[in-house]
């Protein structure tokens, strides 16, 4: 049976990815697309953000079910911010430690939900092995010693010597070291100022390394982040970002006999986790949240959340959850908001119902689950109010997105990932949030937003044995990879 090698490329774009293939410069993807099956516009997970959609990719559900919220979101029961890690200055700001520990063991062994399972978990029970590189999210049956760098055991002290769970083959730069042969020669790509590993040469050396120690998963998740960071900072050099992702793809391609040996031996997968929308020069497309809510008391980051503070305020770019820490004030914080026409969208929810409102107007839609309306994903719901505010078109009695893909699946997984109260913005095209230590991006690319240029993106297949069904969802990747893996999907 052929194994499966799923690459995510970080903030991969359709339009960027074929303008690169036609300049010529991606050789390695031409060579997938040109025998595959290519799905230009499958829709990620909201809120747009690698840490909750990783969490999607491995589980196959939203956040409502996956309990990973975002990048930044606030956990009522510890009463503190938690950070996946995001920004340097936002990490120093709240402290090395606890970010570390947040995204090396409490991202999959606290937060990620037991009552789902992950890929990694459902194939080893079927007696197949899997894998992962460089992926945070990556829980699994095994127990992996974590190489702490020197620096990062200084800061971290004793809690972070613990192990961490993962599939069999597991890799997380240098500080998971997968169990093979022979050690991966050292390079600079393992040096602290390369993130220790986690970046694209590393995970291509891992992966070229466990395929010729004999030891390939039947299912291997490989992660390449660089193309999001020189994103951020040079959109307008996309093409060219893309095109060194592809020279590391070329140089995985050229490790076997030949090219169409890769395929004969695998199914080779590529799927980005969001895409990225160019933020304006000026500064007033960096939205301040700190002095639109200035009549509010907000948490200081650093700080614990006191009795007097109001509001707790994670930003992850063009999204924001603010948490209202006063149960009547939730209201008056969305009036407060609600007048910027720079925010796209202010959304909570009321019972069992999504409220959503335009930023700058005063149109509102809710909408619930259950009833005569079915969206173009299979899902029943009912709604009231104007269907615009979140462009949604009625065709009989089915809903048709377009501006927001699947908009109501993927803003209820977000507002219901949690069941406190709490407010869920989004940026208009152009804008990105700013707060307290935040990264901004000025005249960069930024994401996070419902919005589908931060949410649509491609899905290239090469090497199946039937086609990905379309309108595509992220989500669906895991049960199409255990199918062609032959394991029965439980269900769910
Ligand atoms: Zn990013």
């Amino acid at each position: 049976m052929k194994k499966v090698l799923l690459f995510l490329i970080d903030s991969m774009m359709p339009d960027v990815l074929e303008q690169c293939i036609a300049a010529g410069k991606a050789p390695g993807l031409k060579f997938f697309m040109e025998r595959g099956q290519y799905i230009p516009d499958c829709a990620t997970v909201f809120p747009t953000m690698t840490a909750s959609i990783d969490c999607s990719l491995i589980t196959g559900v939203y956040p409502d079910q996956h309990k990973i919220p975002g990048l930044v979101w606030y956990d009522p029961d510890s009463k503190t911010m938690i950070n996946y890690i995001n920004g340097t200055v936002h990490v120093s700001k709240i402290g090395l430690e606890h970010c570390a520990t947040n995204v090396l063991f409490d991202l999959n062994e606290r937060h990620l939900s037991r009552d789902v399972k992950t890929i990694h978990e459902e194939l080893e029970e079927a007696g197949l092995v899997s894998g992962s590189i460089n992926v945070i999210a990556h829980r699994g049956h095994k127990q992996h010693k974590v190489y702490l760098p020197p620096a990062l055991d200084a800061a971290t002290g004793f809690s972070l010597r613990e192990k961490v769970s993962g599939p069999t083959i597991m890799s997380l730069g240098t500080l998971v070291r997968p169990n093979l042969f022979r050690p991966i020669l050292w390079n600079w790509s393992q040096s602290a100022a390369r993130g220790y590993g986690i970046n694209d040469t590393h995970a291509i050396d891992v992966l070229i390394e466990v395929i010729l120690s004999g030891k390939q998963p039947d299912f291997t998740l490989i992660y390449l982040p660089e193309n999001d960071h020189k994103l951020h900072r040079a959109p307008q050099e996309a093409i060219q970002h893309l095109s060194e992702v592809d020279a590391e793809l070329v140089r995985f391609l050229d490790s076997y006999s030949s090219w169409e040996q890769v395929l004969d031996d695998n199914i080779c997968i590529f799927i980005s986790d969001h895409g990225q929308t160019l933020i304006g020069d000026s500064n007033d497309h960096n939205i301040d949240l700190m002095s639109l809510l200035s009549t509010f008391s907000i948490h200081r980051l650093g700080a614990n959340v006191s009795s007097k503070d109001e509001i707790v305020l994670c930003n992850n770019e063009r999204m924001t959850y603010l948490y209202p820490l006063r149960a009547d004030e939730l209201l008056k914080i969305v009036a407060a908001v609600a007048t910027d026409s720079r925010i796209d969208l202010i959304s909570w929810k009321e019972g069992h119902k999504v409220v959503v409102r335009r930023g700058g107007t005063d149109k509102s839609l809710s909408f619930w689950k259950g009833g005569r309306y079915q969206d173009v994903y299979g899902q029943c719901w009912s709604f009231e109010g104007d269907l615009q505010v979140l462009d949604v078109r009625l065709d009989g009695e089915q809903l048709q997105f377009d501006e927001y893909p699947d908009a109501f699946s993927r803003l209820y997984g977000s507002l219901f990932s949690q069941r406190i109260p709490f407010i869920v913005l989004t940026a208009a095209p152009g804008y990105e949030f700013v707060s307290e230590a935040a990264p901004t991006h000025l005249g960069g690319g930024s994401h996070g937003s419902l919005h589908k240029r931060d949410s649509l993106v491609p899905l290239l297949i090469t090497g199946a044995s039937r086609y990905f069904m379309t309108p595509a969802r992220l989500i669906d990747v895991k049960d199409f990879i255990l199918q062609e893996l032959g394991v029965a999907i439980p269900s769910r």
